[in-house]
C-alpha cells in the first residue's frame, strides 16, 4: 500500500497554504508567528519551489536559482525569518559582461554603474544622475504606461549598447522584456543597483533546511509529497467562500487558503471558474504567463579547479540586445554562474550553472527524440561557450546535465511552466483574489515585480498579513456572537 504522507494531520487548520516556494514559506511563517495554525503542503519531494538544490553522483550540489538577489533581502529575512539565515548573506562582487558590444566588470551598483557609463559608455553626467534619480522614485502604484524600451529610448537615444548594459542582467533576472511596463525594470533595477548582488552563502539546500526548522518550531506542520487537487468552497449567508481543500484525495478543512501555485492555475484548475465572476474569470484568462527558462549543469571532478572567471558571467554573441533573441531556442546569450568553493564553506567543489531564458511553446512541440537531441545540443554549447573563458574545463567536467521549460512544469506544476509568473495583470488578479472569493488568497510570482527571491518572499508576508487580519476580524465576530 502506499505511503500516506499526511499521516496524523488533523482534520482543520486556520489556514491551508498551497506550496513551499518562498512566498509559500515566507507566508507560512508569518502566519504562525501570528499565532494560526497552519498546514503547508508541498507536492515536491523538497521544500523550495525554484529557491531548490540537487545532488548527483560523483559528489556535486547544483542550485537552480541562487544566481543573486539584492541587498534588501538580509532585512527582510532578519525580519520574516531569522538573525542566523540573515548573517549568511554576502555580496558577489564580481559580475561581468561580455558581449561583441563591450567587455565589463562590474560591482553591479549606482557607484559603479555611473562610473562605467560616464567613462565608457561616454553617457553625459547629468543624463545618468536623472536616470537613476527617477527610476527609484518609480511607484507601484503608479499608472505609467511607458514600457522600459521607451524609457530608455528618452534617457539614452540611439544607444543599444546601454540598453544592453541595463537590461540584459534584469531580463535574466525576472523574464521582463523591452516591450513590459517600464516599472518592471525599474524596481527590480534600483533594488540591485542600491548595493550590487548578493547570495546565500551555504547554499540553497542549507537555506531551505533552515527555514524548515525555523517553521517547525512556529508549530506549522509540513508535508511533502501532497499535491492539493481541489479548494473547496460552499455557500455561506449567500456567498460562496473558501472552506478546505482536497489533498492527495483527502478532504482538509481550513478557514483560509494561501496558495503559492501559479495564479492561473489557482483560479481557473484548483478553485475553478464556477467560483467566480464571469469577468474576473476572462481577467484571470487573459494574464499571460512570463517566459521561462533553461539550465545546464556542469559538475567539475573532485580534485579539479577552476580560475576565478567572476560570479556572474553574462555573454552573448549577439551584435545588439534583442528580448526576442534572448529567449530564441538556439538563444546565444546565457549566463554562467560560477560557484566556486566558497559558496559552500568546508566543501571543496566547482560547480557552473548556464542559464539561458526560454519559451515553453519552443520546447513543448519537441518529439522526444528532437526534445533529447536539443538537450544534448544545449548542453555541448554551453561547453563551447565556457571553452573560450576556460580553455581546459571540458576536461574537468564530470557531470553534464540540461533543464528546460517542460523541467519547471513538472518539478513545479507551473502553467507553461513559467520561471519567473506572470506579466503585470498578473497582479491585479492575485490582488482581487480574496474578494472575488472569501478565504482564499494568493502570493508568489506575479506582475514580474513580485517574482524573484525579495519579491516573492515579501508579497508572502504582505498576503500572510491580509490573512491575518481577515481571520482575527473573523475570530472577534464569531466570539462576540457567542457573548
Ligand atoms: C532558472 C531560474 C533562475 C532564477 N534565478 C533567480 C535569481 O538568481 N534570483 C532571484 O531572485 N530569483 C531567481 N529566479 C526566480 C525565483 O526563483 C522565483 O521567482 C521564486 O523562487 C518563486 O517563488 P514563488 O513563491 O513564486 O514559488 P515557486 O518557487 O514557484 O514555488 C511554488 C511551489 O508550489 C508548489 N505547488 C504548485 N502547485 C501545487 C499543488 N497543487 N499542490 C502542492 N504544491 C503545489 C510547487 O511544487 C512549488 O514548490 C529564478 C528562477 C529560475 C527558474
Amino acid at each position: 500500500m502506499a505511503y500516506d504522507w499526511l499521516k496524523g494531520i488533523e482534520d482543520h487548520y486556520d489556514i491551508v497554504v498551497i506550496g513551499s516556494g518562498l512566498g509559500g514559506l515566507t507566508g507560512a511563517n508569518v502566519l504562525a508567528k501570528c499565532g494560526h495554525k497552519v498546514l503547508l503542503l508541498e507536492h515536491h519531494y523538497q521544500l523550495g519551489g525554484l529557491a531548490t538544490w540537487f545532488t548527483r553522483k560523483g559528489g556535486h550540489i547544483f542550485d537552480i536559482s541562487l544566481h543573486g538577489f539584492p541587498i534588501g533581502m538580509i532585512k527582510s529575512i532578519r525580519k520574516y525569518w531569522s538573525q542566523d539565515i540573515a548573517q549568511s548573506i554576502v555580496q558577489l562582487k564580481g559580475v561581468r559582461f561580455i558581449n561583441p558590444q563591450f567587455q565589463l566588470d562590474t560591482t553591479f551598483d549606482r557607484e559603479d554603474f555611473t562610473r562605467q557609463l560616464v567613462e565608457k559608455f561616454k553617457v553625459a553626467a547629468e543624463t545618468v544622475e536623472r536616470f537613476f534619480t527617477d527610476l527609484r522614485a518609480m511607484n507601484f502604484y503608479d499608472h505609467n504606461t511607458e514600457t522600459t524600451g521607451q524609457m530608455f529610448a528618452r534617457y539614452f537615444p540611439g544607444r543599444d549598447d546601454v540598453q544592453r548594459l541595463l537590461m540584459e542582467p534584469i531580463a535574466y533576472a525576472n523574464g521582463s522584456t523591452l516591450d513590459d511596463p517600464a516599472i518592471t525594470f525599474g524596481i527590480v533595477f534600483s533594488n540591485f543597483m542600491s548595493k550590487g548582488v548578493y547570495t546565500f552563502q551555504g547554499g540553497s539546500d542549507v537555506l531551505i533546511k533552515k527555514m524548515a526548522i525555523e517553521l517547525k518550531k512556529n508549530g506549522v506542520e509540513l508535508r511533502k509529497h501532497v499535491t492539493v487537487e481541489k479548494i473547496l468552497t460552499e455557500a455561506r449567508g449567500g456567498r460562496k467562500q473558501v472552506v478546505g481543500v482536497i489533498a492527495n484525495g483527502r478532504a482538509i478543512t481550513c478557514d483560509a487558503v494561501l496558495s503559492n501555485s501559479n495564479i492561473k492555475n489557482t483560479v481557473l484548475r484548483l478553485a475553478g471558474e464556477e467560483n467566480f465572476s464571469p469577468d474576473f474569470v476572462a481577467q484571470a484568462k487573459a494574464v499571460r504567463v512570463n517566459n521561462s527558462s533553461c539550465q545546464v549543469y556542469l559538475g567539475i571532478r573532485k580534485g579539479e579547479t577552476l580560475p576565478h572567471i567572476g560570479d556572474l558571467v553574462f555573454t552573448s554573441d549577439e551584435p545588439v540586445f534583442s528580448s526576442e533573441k534572448l529567449m530564441e531556442l538556439r538563444t546565444t546569450s546565457r549566463t554562467f554562474s560560477m560557484y566556486y568553493p566558497d559558496t559552500r564553506p568546508g566543501f571543496d567543489r566547482y560547480t557552473v550553472v548556464v542559464s539561458l531564458n526560454a519559451k515553453y511553446e519552443d520546447w513543448n512541440q519537441l518529439s522526444p527524440e528532437q526534445y533529447a537531441a536539443e538537450k544534448e545540443r544545449l548542453i555541448e554549447e554551453s561547453i563551447v561557450a565556457l571553452e573560450r573563458h576556460i580553455p581546459d574545463v571540458r576536461g574537468k567536467i564530470d557531470w553534464k546535465e540540461a533543464a528546460t521549460p517542460r523541467t519547471i512544469e513538472y518539478y513545479t506544476r507551473h502553467w507553461a511552466g513559467t520561471s519567473f509568473g506572470t506579466k503585470f495583470e498578473g497582479l491585479k488578479v492575485s490582488m482581487d483574489l480574496p474578494v472575488q472569493l472569501p478565504g482564499l488568497f494568493h502570493a508568489g510570482s506575479v506582475g514580474i515585480i513580485m517574482s524573484g527571491w525579495l519579491g516573492t518572499i515579501n508579497y508572502g508576508v504582505i498576503v500572510a498579513n491580509q490573512i491575518d487580519k481577515a481571520l482575527s476580524a473573523k475570530k472577534r465576530s464569531t466570539v462576540a456572537a457567542t457573548i
